[in-house]
């Protein structure tokens, strides 16, 4: 395993409420295919009884809260309700957005201030999302934002970062916001972008993504009650995919969570990137199993690929029971990277290959 040292980002501090699948717009690469016709909301006593299981986990150790969806905005008083509750319990909270309800600067003010427990809203445009909503409303959110003194970003998801379109809108968005605000990510053909994205645009290697994954460390909570390790594509994929920690319509937060401390694949993926696992299955002689292809530099498309096939999952899981250095390996990768002893449970150091 190469070394690739990140930021330390604490395992459990920030957890995704996804509150809705309905949206005001339906893009052509939304993975969770989110639309004004879909109905699906988190109930207000699910996400508060959810909340409270949060923040009494481990003495608090989860401290952040981000609320996505679908558009968290499309239902105003439940966003608030939410946003509050999470506020009272101490969480701080961060939203994702489209934009949509900013259609002047005076609207969006309006708004982020019925939103007073909101402290950080991360904007979403992309060539996509622009097609719909206007690139005004994204320059009203960031301006409201910088007014009530929230924090802000942008997330910008594009098939190609050479293409005319995307650098098209950085030209715009720097023109109102720097370099440091603007968050941008690959897209991977899952969801609607299966067949929605232009897939000619989309680059290739024959290799797998090198970087490690922060996002792993933030699970996601799901209207249905399905806890998923991370807010990328595996969202989308059935229970055998080891990215899924559980339901919480069946256990508690505390089961699930601390069943997500001891998951080798997940924090494999969050110290060295889901390469490693490609790595496994060819010194195992697995190289059939193997993708052909890997999206450039999208280690989301690693994951969905290895994480769709159901034997691919079911071999990854035989491996690491068997596979001991590769546990500790991983061990001590939460050691040295995010400074987690939770897993060590020898004091037998890793071997050097
Ligand atoms: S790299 Fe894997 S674990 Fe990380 S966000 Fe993407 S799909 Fe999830």
């Amino acid at each position: 395993m190469e070394e690739n040292r990140m930021t330390e980002v604490p395992f459990l501090s920030n957890v995704g409420l996804m509150l809705t699948y309905k949206c005001t717009v339906a893009c052509p690469h939304c993975i969770v295919k989110a639309g004004p016709n879909r109905k699906e909301e988190m109930l207000l006593e699910s996400a508060f009884k959810w909340l409270d299981q949060i923040k009494s986990y481990r003495n608090g150790i989860v401290f952040g809260l981000s609320l996505t969806g679908g558009e968290p905005f499309y239902n105003l008083p439940h966003l608030i309700s939410i946003s509050d509750h999470a506020h009272e319990k101490g969480f701080i909270v961060s939203v994702v957005s489209n934009a949509y309800w900013a259609s002047s600067k005076e609207e969006a003010l309006r708004i982020l201030t019925l939103c007073r427990s909101i402290q950080m809203i991360s904007i979403s445009a992309d060539f996509q999302h622009q097609l719909m909503i206007p690139f005004a409303n994204v320059k009203n959110a960031i301006w409201a934002a910088k007014k009530l003194g929230k924090l802000y970003n942008i997330a910008v998801a594009t098939e190609n970062e050479s293409s005319p379109e995307y650098l098209s809108l950085m030209d715009d968005l720097l023109e109102i916001t720097d370099a440091e605000f603007i968050n941008t990510s690959i897209i991977v053909p899952v969801g609607r972008a299966e067949k929605g994205i232009d897939h000619a645009l989309l680059k290739y290697s024959p290799e797998p993504a090198v970087a490690a994954c922060s996002m792993a460390s933030f699970p996601v909570i799901f209207p249905n009650g399905n806890v998923i390790a991370c807010i990328g594509p595996p969202i989308t994929l059935p229970e055998f995919s080891p990215m899924f920690l559980g339901n919480l319509y069946k256990e508690k937060i505390n089961d699930i969570f601390d069943r997500a401390e001891n998951n080798y694949v997940l924090h494999a993926i969050r110290a060295f990137g889901p390469r490693v696992l490609v790595k496994m299955l060819k010194d195992h002689g697995y190289d059939h199993l193997v993708p052909e292809k890997y999206i450039d530099e999208a280690i989301c498309d690693v994951c969905f690929q290895l994480f769709s096939k159901k034997e691919i999952c079911e071999v990854i899981q035989t491996l690491i029971e068997n596979d001991a250095d590769f546990r500790l390996k991983t061990e001590y990768g939460r050691l040295y990277y995010f400074n987690e002893s939770e897993m060590i449970k020898s004091d037998v150091a890793p071997s050097d290959n």
